[in-house]
């Protein structure tokens, strides 16, 4: 097999640190950013004063316990308190650059640095480089994916196509006639328009892939590979951007160097040692949307410290294993059962219901089984689809079942995907 292309540092001034400079510079953001919310952000500053802060206490990393979580989970609710943003973000929403909405619904703001959401670090370190065509495939559309890798890519000199989600021919097309050599969005849909080009005979010229927003199991990786493209996977979540990614070493994704990432234990709160399961908490240190200790549901581990290989300070995450809760990811998109017994409180003729989540052909299949009064109703079947696709923003097949014909005590989620 031909070479793949390699990878790159983007800024070795702040990637290659040495340790204690790092821990410096993030302790130095972490009070201006402090200082920052506190002057304009009104809920940040409740939370600070109600934990007895003020901005000139915290002064470096070692003030960063002290300063109290702000749940994900709760976005909705602050936000219908406090709209649109929760009195989290520090620009008024008509000085933004954009505003998203996410599932949830939870807003999400912009501002207006070039790459507001850090993901030049992580293209590069996938392998892109000035001059490339970028296929997009992150929607564009109320959420903020597509923008956040548009905004990386052409933070590094690229070109994009907007491709967003779906329409795979033309996407393909696109791709083929503009001579794509970088590919970004959800590996599952990289590998069909890779599988599509060999079956249909059309040239593609890609060379390198950043993927995220889906699990990138092994075996997907190597099915890639074996393509020619260089595959390399982030993490990030659409109100903190970047905050993690794979370099050439492998091994676990780099926390990114410009943010604060802490796994915290399950139970007590405190650091996680490398190898124990937490959940991810991470400060970010954004002019409009300065979070701080916002913890994101998601459960991953620090991989075993030390420097790694090609050169980089900031700790690897060994990997994602969770979410805090009931809500499992499906084709990028979050997916909770309280959603989905939300649209169908709306249906009085639907029961008890199951949303099963397997996986065929590196694509996740999405299968809602609801108990109804008559099972026989294609146009209810199909009714309730297009209801569940319309708030969860994912496509699903509806099954429907008899009342009781789920077993007792099932879950609401059930995710049966294997991922090897
Ligand atoms: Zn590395």
């Amino acid at each position: 097999m031909a070479t793949l292309r390699p990878g790159s540092i983007h800024d070795p001034a702040l990637e290659c640190l040495s340790e204690e400079a790092w821990r410096a510079h993030l302790g130095a953001q972490l009070s201006a950013t402090v200082a920052r919310a506190w002057k304009a952000a009104p809920r940040a500053r409740r939370t600070l004063e109600q934990a007895g802060l003020v901005p000139a206490d915290v002064v470096g990393l070692e003030a960063l316990a002290r300063i109290p979580i702000t749940r994900k989970d709760s976005l909705p609710a602050m936000q219908a308190e406090e709209p649109p943003f929760g009195g989290l973000a520090t620009l008024e929403p008509g000085a933004l650059a954009r505003l998203f909405m996410s599932p949830g619904p939870i807003y999400d703001p912009q501002g207006h640095d070039g790459d507001f959401w850090r993901f030049r670090h992580a293209m590069a370190a996938a392998g892109y480089v000035r001059g490339d065509v970028v296929l997009n495939s992150g929607s564009y559309h109320l959420t903020p994916l597509g923008f956040m890798l548009d905004a990386g890519a052409r933070a590094l000199g690229c070109a994009v196509i907007p491709g967003g989600t779906g329409q795979t021919e033309l996407q393909l097309r696109a791709a083929s006639h503009l001579k794509a050599t970088a590919y970004t969005g959800t590996p599952s849909f990289l590998f069909q328009l890779l599988t599509r080009a060999r079956e249909t005979g059309t040239l593609l010229s890609l060379e390198v892939a950043f993927v995220i927003a889906e699990m990138l199991p092994e075996s997907l990786r190597a099915d890639i590979e074996a393509f020619g493209v260089r595959c390399r996977q982030g993490y990030g979540t659409a109100d903190l951007g970047c905050l993690a990614y794979e370099c050439a070493a492998l091994g676990g994704w780099h926390l990114h160097p410009d943010t604060l990432v802490e796994v915290l234990d399950l139970e007590t709160g405190q650091p996680a040692a490398p190898g124990q399961p937490g959940e991810l908490v991470a400060t970010i240190f954004d002019e409009a949307y300065p979070l701080l200790r916002f913890a994101t549901g998601d459960i991953g581990a620090l991989a075993p410290a030390g420097r790694c290989a090609c050169g980089r300070v900031a700790p690897k995450l060994a990997g994602l294993v969770g979410r805090v809760g009931d809500a499992v990811k499906v084709k990028g998109m979050f997916v909770r059962g309280g959603q989905v017994e939300a649209v169908l409180k709306r249906f009085p003729e639907t029961g008890r219901f199951r949303a099963v989540v397997t996986r065929d052909q590196h694509l996740d299949q999405l299968t809602y089984e609801i108990e109804v009064d008559r099972p026989g109703e294609a146009a209810l079947a199909d009714t309730l689809g297009a209801a569940l696709r319309e708030e969860l923003k994912v496509r699903g097949e509806v099954r429907l079942l008899a009342r009781g014909a789920l077993p007792e005590g099932s879950k609401k989620m059930d995710d049966r995907r294997v991922w090897k």
